[in-house]
């Protein structure tokens, strides 16, 4: 999937999600973006920000149901037990007192005022995954500053934002003081059945498209409520460490989707050896750094929300 992303002149700074989307494992985070495992080759910009020497942001990227990153703010804290291997902070932390790197504070949080528009400046209609590298509900971002982004997402009215969170309390509580419009999607990341009243908080949400990030899946979820669900994801870990994923949770999640006529997207198994099906050709894509392929029994799902299944769910 084509990515495209900011050049490093377009907002002062290179989006720092760009090295990101090239090199970082999909581990946790949110568990969107899959990725390779290995640093690229950076160097720096005349300006003094980073940026990889090959390729630009705007030429490669692993990530399959979005084209681009936007981050408003960077940095984050651990929440639940999907976040133990969050390649956000493991990423970010690489960088903790490199002077002058949009990480230099490594994965504590910050807000970015000077990114807030950057998307009213990418002409092209994209899928934008809104803070990639943070949770924009986090408890220390304040609301002014979330009803801000938003004010950029409406703005932005050809683009579509993906918000994702794990802090569905939170999002519930701000949710009511925000506009919801039909171009922003949100959804909530539920990694193990403990975990499964952040749907419940989801849905009182008015975004026209709320979603579900099943990853990394750490057990099975049992029977799930899709009502008022456009969207659902699922996925293993993957990255040193990773936990394993079963083929029968995913298999749950996938009949309970189809059932409800609920788009899914099966995103990564993580590792080959949590696929069960070792011949699976998806696993030798982007040179074996694929996560262990993306095929269940052999298909590649990759259904994706519309506002006619919103509105008709
Ligand atoms: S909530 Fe924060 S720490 Fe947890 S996975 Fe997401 S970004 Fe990482």
């Amino acid at each position: 999937m084509r990515l495209t992303g900011g050049r490093p002149d377009e907002s002062g700074l290179l989006e720092a999600a760009a090295p990101l989307l090239l090199l970082a494992p999909s581990n946790s985070r949110h568990a969107l973006i899959s990725g390779g495992s290995t640093l690229p080759h950076r160097g720096a910009s005349p300006n003094g920000w980073w940026f990889p020497e090959r390729p630009t942001v705007s030429e490669i990227s692993e990530i399959e149901w979005t084209d681009s990153t936007w981050n408003p703010v960077t940095g984050c804290s651990r929440v639940s037990p999907g976040c133990v291997h969050c390649y956000a902070e493991r990423f970010a932390e690489r960088f903790r007192g490199v002077r002058g790197h949009p990480y230099e504070q490594g994965f504590d949080l910050k807000l970015w005022p000077e990114r807030l528009e950057l998307p009213l400046e990418w002409r092209d209609p994209r899928r934008i995954f809104v803070n990639s590298m943070s949770d924009l509900f986090h408890e220390r971002v304040p609301l002014s500053f979330i009803r801000k982004v938003f004010a950029t997402m409406e703005a932005a009215h050809w683009h579509r934002f993906q918000i994702l969170t794990k802090r569905s309390k939170r999002l519930v509580e701000a949710a009511s003081s925000l506009k919801w419009p039909e171009n922003v999607w949100q959804g909530v990341s539920v990694e193990r059945e403990d975990f499964k009243w952040r749907i419940d908080d989801l849905r009182r949400v008015e975004a026209a498209i709320r979603f579900l990030s099943l990853e990394p899946l750490l057990g099975d979820l049992g029977e799930l409520d899709l009502d008022g669900i456009q969207w659902v994801i699922a996925g293993g870990e993957s990255g040193p460490g990773a936990r394993p994923v079963r083929a029968k949770w995913v298999r749950s999640i996938r009949s309970q989707c189809r059932k409800a006529r609920v788009p899914f997207f099966f995103k990564q198994w993580g590792a080959l050896s949590h696929n069960p099906d070792c011949g699976d050709p998806t696993a030798k894509e982007n040179g074996g750094t694929s996560k262990g392929g993306r095929m269940l029994d052999g298909k590649v799902w990759n259904d994706l929300p519309t506002l006619r299944t919103a509105f008709s769910a």
